[in-house]
């Protein structure tokens, strides 16, 4: 029997007709060099068909793309020669949340957002937040190890993953460790398969560790009329010791982006803003505020804004987090990128951006977690012209060399994939490289899963 006759045995979820395979060719990184369909979509319900399915791709030399939401921007869930899809939708369910023991058990679909409504009811709060959280999926969010805005004080998402289900290569199940918050019996394998792009396993369930709802939020809009200034207020509220929720960047242009297409009243002269939040007990929150406004006055800030209610809060944040679909109503492809610097670095680097911006003539708005030193610079622009195209490819290659020589890392979140592998010699360890290859091929001695992605 031939392997796609096999495949539809297991399940018979699969789409194979050409123009549903077109579909699945993309992800939200822009345009591939070379466009490769699968041979089939499959939607597996439980973990024993995933187990199934990798057993039969394997004996088959068949490679597998996991796929969650296909929102992530490195090129994650783009097909390779010979592969199938394996998608998660049909696995998205809340297994259990328990409140005694502060842990979910999820399904890998299960969306970051619907999560937090669920848990919300019971005053729990699952801290990763990237920006596509109505969207984006744990599954994806622990593949790649996602953060967001409240990573500068919660950490990101390994930070809240206790024990992963996982399918290996060969369709073998392992669960890497209990459903307890502590536990070093053992290498800690949860780490391994966290970050690791769906290279090394495929995700079945995950445990989640969760924390109580701070019973206060409080956004202030921090404006500044130039960039520098900003940065260099980063800086120095880090130096203070000061931890707030979020200190996020945002550059003019995308607030005057994000005015155009999605107004909330930002203040669109100005050069620069920091989206600073305080969370925990009012008491506590207030007397922050204090320090914070101290802190802003001392470093230049032309106007400092409180968000007068939750609602007006969670306006602004939606407004932040619609900048990339904002973006992309300028040109026909955005690029975001992911650069981690030393946060003494961060204003440097934001220079380097904006003068390669003006050297190469494409549009650039810049953002970012800057508490974290987590730039992304996002380039609007079109490949169809060739120009554009060409101009784009020595912005970033004269972009990542700059940053690397300043001591950055290639992706705070957003990972490697297919994007960012030609860099990846110039960061990594030589002899860690090595290493992390053998992992693989003691996990995947066929290279079955998600091929040719990440290291
Ligand atoms: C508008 C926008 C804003 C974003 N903002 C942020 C942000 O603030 N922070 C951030 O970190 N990221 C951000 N992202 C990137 C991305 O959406 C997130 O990283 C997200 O976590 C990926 O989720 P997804 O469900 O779409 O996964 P996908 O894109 O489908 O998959 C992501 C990776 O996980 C693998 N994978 C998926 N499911 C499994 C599984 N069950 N087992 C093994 N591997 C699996 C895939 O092969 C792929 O390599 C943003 C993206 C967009 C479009």
């Amino acid at each position: 029997m031939n392997f796609l006759a096999e495949l539809q045995k297991i399940t018979k979820d699969v789409l194979l007709k050409k123009e549903d395979m077109y579909v699945y060719a993309f992800d939200t990184s822009q345009n591939p060099e070379k466009l490769i369909l699968p041979l089939a979509v499959v939607f597996p319900k439980n973990t024993q068909e995933v187990s199934k399915i990798a057993n039969l791709c394997n004996k088959n030399n068949i490679s597998i793309v996991p796929r969650a939401q296909g929102t992530n921007h490195c090129g994650g869930t783009r097909p390779v020669e010979n592969c199938i899809i394996m998608h998660f939708s049909k696995m998205n369910k809340i297994i259990n949340i328990d409140n005694d023991n502060l842990i979910a058990i999820v399904e890998p679909n299960v969306v970051i957002g619907d999560l937090n409504k669920e848990l919300d009811k019971l005053n729990l709060f699952f801290p990763p937040d990237p920006s596509n959280l109505a969207v984006s999926t744990i599954g994806g969010a622990i593949a790649l190890c996602a953060g967001g805005p409240r990573t500068f004080k919660y950490g990101n998402t390994k930070d809240y993953v206790i024990n992963l289900e996982v399918v290996l290569a060969d369709g073998t199940i392992i669960e890497t460790s209990k459903n307890i918050a502590k536990n070093v019996t053992g290498y800690n394998l949860t780490s391994l398969f966290v970050g690791c792009e769906g290279t090394l396993g495929l995700i079945t369930k995950a445990t989640l560790k969760l924390i109580p709802k701070p019973q206060t939020r409080l956004l202030t809009m921090c404006y500044f009329d130039d960039l520098i200034s900003a940065t260099k207020c980063v800086n120095a509220i880090i130096k203070s010791g000061f931890i707030p929720s979020t200190l996020d960047l945002i550059d003019n242009f995308t607030i005057k982006t994000i005015e155009k297409f999605n107004p909330c009243g930002l203040l669109i002269d100005k050069e620069a803003m920091l989206l600073i939040e305080l969370d925990g007990f009012e008491a506590s929150v207030k007397y922050e505020l204090e320090i914070l406004k101290n802190i802003l006055e001392k470093n230049d800030a032309s106007s400092i804004i409180q968000a007068k209610n939750d609602i007006e809060n969670e306006n602004i944040w939606k407004a932040r987090r619609s900048a990339f679909s904002a973006l992309s109503q300028l040109k026909p492809n955005v690029i975001t990128e992911d650069i981690v610097v030393p946060k003494s670095k961060i204003v440097d680097f934001v220079l380097k951006t904006q003068e390669l911006s003006k050297k190469y003539n494409i549009i650039t708005a810049i953002m970012g977690h800057a508490g974290d030193g987590n730039i992304h610079p996002n380039f609007a622009l079109d490949l169809e012209n060739e120009t554009e195209k060409n101009n784009f490819k020595n912005l970033k290659d004269e972009l990542f060399n700059f940053a690397i020589s300043i001591g950055a890392t290639l992706s705070g979140e957003h990972g490697i994939g297919k994007q960012k592998q030609k860099y990846l010699h110039k960061v990594l360890d030589k002899n860690a490289h090595i290493l992390m290859k053998s992992i693989k091929n003691l996990l995947d001695s066929k290279d079955i899963l998600n091929t040719g992605k990440s290291i």
